[in-house]
């Protein structure tokens, strides 16, 4: 049994002032209201802010969910929190193989207006020196113009779905490759190796931008 697509259960708010949004989720604010002042949404039927690409987005994950929950909860009692957003970070596990994705992909990234390169390329998830390390394929979405990351996407054996929320924290504080580049990453020879691939796939974006800028 294969299912794909989600999309909210909202369909009961037709016809009320309720406004909706993309995939018919609840429109809501950074405080998590919805267009009715007494109504507050949050997880899968509520929209969110993608802080990528600034727009409202739905992103149904539970990390999200429980997030915003706690948010709405606290807000609808009369609290005053703000909830920045998601960059729309996913993980999942296929057999022996981590899947992982967060940010905005190229062809978004294109649509969106940015003159963005997207690099692939293949690491071990650890040095050569340990046995068992495996290979870890990664793909990053840079900025031409801010150098600034935009989304990373990654499959491997070993070590992807910790990797990812690098990029995921990343993304949040708007760091360019530069940056990425130099992050002072942990290193063990049965951990990683001594540039993390993540350092390695930012420091080949640096290349490529500073030839581009020649
Ligand atoms: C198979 C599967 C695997 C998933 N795996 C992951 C994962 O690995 N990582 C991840 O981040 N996310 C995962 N998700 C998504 C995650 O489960 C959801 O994002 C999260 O549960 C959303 O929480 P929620 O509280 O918004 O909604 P829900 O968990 O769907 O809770 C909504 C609740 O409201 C109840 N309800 C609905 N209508 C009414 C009504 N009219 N009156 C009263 N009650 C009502 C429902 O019965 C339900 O109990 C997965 C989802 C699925 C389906």
């Amino acid at each position: 049994l294969i299912a794909t697509g989600i999309s909210a259960n909202t369909d009961f708010l037709t016809d009320t002032s309720i406004e909706l949004g993309i995939n018919g989720a609840i429109k809501v604010d950074s405080k998590l209201q919805s267009s009715h002042m007494n109504i507050y949404a949050s997880g899968d039927c509520a929209t969110i802010k993608n802080i990528v690409t600034g727009k409202q987005d739905h992103i149904p994950t539970a990390n999200n969910a429980v997030k915003t929950g706690r948010i709405a909860g606290e807000n609808a009692a009369g609290g005053n929190k703000v909830f920045n957003g998601s960059v729309r970070t996913v993980v999942d596990k296929v057999l022996d193989l981590e899947i992982a994705s967060t940010g905005i992909g190229s062809k978004e990234a294109v649509s969106l207006g940015y003159d963005a390169i997207k690099l692939i390329d293949g690491f071990s998830s650890h040095a050569g020196s340990v046995p068992g390390a495996k290979k870890i394929a990664i793909i990053i979405i840079v900025d031409t113009a801010s150098r600034k990351l935009l989304g990373a996407q990654m499959i491997g054996g070993e070590g992807v779905g910790k990797r990812i929320d690098v990029f995921a924290t990343a993304l949040t504080a708007e760091m360019t490759v530069d940056d990425i580049y130099m992050l002072d990453l942990s290193y063990a020879p049965a951990v990683s190796t001594v540039w993390d691939p993540i350092n390695k796939i930012c420091g080949k974006a640096v290349l490529v931008l500073d030839k581009h800028r020649v």
